[in-house]
Order: C-alpha cells, then sequence, then structure tokens
C-alpha cells in the first residue's frame, strides 16, 4: 500500500511537470465516451508494460513481489514495487495529459483502474460469463496469478481483455470450476523476501541469489545477460493456453 502511494505521488510529480500539451482530446464528447476513449487508448500500453515484465528478465525482478503472494486477496492489488508503478503510471498517463484530456476524465479513469484492480485480486467466486470476453476480472486473473510459469504468461489485461483476444494470449479453462490450487511462483523458496524492506531491495539482489529464491535455476545459472534473455525468451513460448 506504501509503495503505491509513494509510486503513485511520485508519478503524478513527473507527468504533472510534462510541458508538451496538444488539446486534441474530444472534450465535447459525452463523459462516458471520453471514459472509454481513455480505456481504449491506455489499455494497449498496460498489455505490453505487463506482457514485457514476463518477458525480460530485468522487469520480471520488480514484477515478481506482485506474484509472490501465495494466496490473492483484495490487498494484492496494491503489492506492488514502487518503482513498477512509477514506470507503469508514467507510461499509462503521459498519453492522457499530452493529448488534453481533462482531470474529470483522469481521476474518472483512475477510480474505475482501482476499482477494477480490488475486484480483479479479490478471493471471490465472481462469475462474469461473457463478459469475461470484454473485461479482465477476477477469473481470468486468478489464472495469471498461477503458480505454474506458463499460466502467467496468459491474460495479462487490466481493465479490458481485448488485447490478449487480439494476441492470442486470453486463457480460460473450459471447465470454469477448474481454479489453479497453487497461486504465486513455482519453486519460490523460504529465502524469498515476505516483509517490505526486503521486497524493496530484491531486485537488486545478486542474479544468482534472486533466481535462486524465486526456484527459477537455469536463470540464476545463465552465463550471461544475453543467455539469461534468451532464456527468458524460450520460456515466453510455452504458454499455458490450450486451444
Ligand atoms: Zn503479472
Ligand atoms: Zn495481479
Amino acid at each position: 500500500m506504501f509503495s503505491q502511494l509513494v509510486g503513485s505521488t511520485v508519478a503524478a510529480l513527473i507527468v504533472g511537470s510534462i510541458p508538451l500539451g496538444f488539446a486534441v482530446w474530444p472534450t465535447h464528447w459525452p463523459l462516458v465516451a471520453q471514459l472509454a476513449l481513455a480505456f481504449a487508448a491506455t489499455e494497449l500500453v498496460q498489455y505490453t508494460w505487463h506482457r514485457s515484465c514476463h518477458a525480460n528478465s530485468v522487469l520480471w525482478r520488480v514484477h515478481a513481489a506482485h506474484h509472490s503472494a501465495p494466496r490473492l486477496t483484495w490487498l494484492s492489488s496494491a503489492r506492488f514495487h514502487p518503482l513498477e508503478v512509477i514506470t507503469e503510471y508514467i507510461l499509462v498517463y503521459t498519453p492522457l495529459v499530452v493529448l488534453g484530456a481533462p482531470p474529470v476524465i483522469i481521476v474518472m479513469f483512475t477510480v474505475a483502474t482501482v476499482t477494477c484492480s480490488l475486484l480483479q485480486h479479490s478471493n471471490v467466486a465472481l462469475e462474469m460469463g461473457p463478459l469475461n470476453w470484454v473485461f479482465a476480472g477476477a477469473e481470468l486473473h486468478r489464472r495469471h496469478h498461477a503458480a505454474d510459469p506458463a499460466s502467467q504468461r496468459a491474460n495479462y489485461g487490466t481493465i479490458l481483455i481485448v488485447w490478449d483476444v487480439v494476441f492470442g494470449t486470453r486463457y480460460m479453462p473450459r471447465r470454469r470450476e477448474q481454479q489453479p490450487d497453487n497461486i504465486g511462483i513455482d519453486g519460490l523458496t523460504e529465502q524469498f523476501p515476505k516483509n517490505w524492506t526486503g521486497h524493496m531491495l530484491a531486485p537488486f539482489r545478486d542474479q544468482r541469489q534472486f533466481y535462486e529464491t524465486t526456484g527459477q535455476r537455469e536463470m540464476a545459472t545463465a552465463r550471461s545477460s544475453n543467455h539469461r534473455e534468451r532464456l527468458a525468451r524460450a520460456n515466453r513460448t510455452k504458454s499455458a493456453i490450450r486451444r
């Protein structure tokens, strides 16, 4: 929670100081239409960022704190390293500010995003039926938090699931009652930090030490950063998606 506060404050100060501003936002549209535009404009950025966090070994070090919890609760929506919060918020809010979105849209977008994230991570048996083809709700996001690495390479959506559909990374088991038994990171050891300070320092630990604590032995013994990236790319293709 503290990480979210620090990260969002730093990101707001940085985005607020951007001198560029093009008054091209359609402020004459109804608020609902403007909000839909804000989602459309930002969801692809969030999808790309989140997918990169799983595909890139450096970004994964920062994102691992979010996945390290052994069970999902609404509090998991705030379990992020501040570096991830700062980077993601700058990437998401900069287009809105530069395009000239009014403050009311930015506030409504933020409230909707936070609310969806709370629901997405909450420990509820919420079935959304056909809406699972539009929104990245709890059912879909729970699959993303399944412990096996292959399941984590699916359902990257933040509010909408549309870009997962477009890029073929949406995964919903045929039998919906088959929710994952294990949440977290496969092979995570007791040495992975459990307190706030430990999470803050984890991305900066010695590479071998970091990957040993997350159970990724191949990555821990990689000979070079190029080798590590090749392993990360190879892992990315092992998807849990079965069609
Ligand atoms: Zn993730
Ligand atoms: Zn999550």
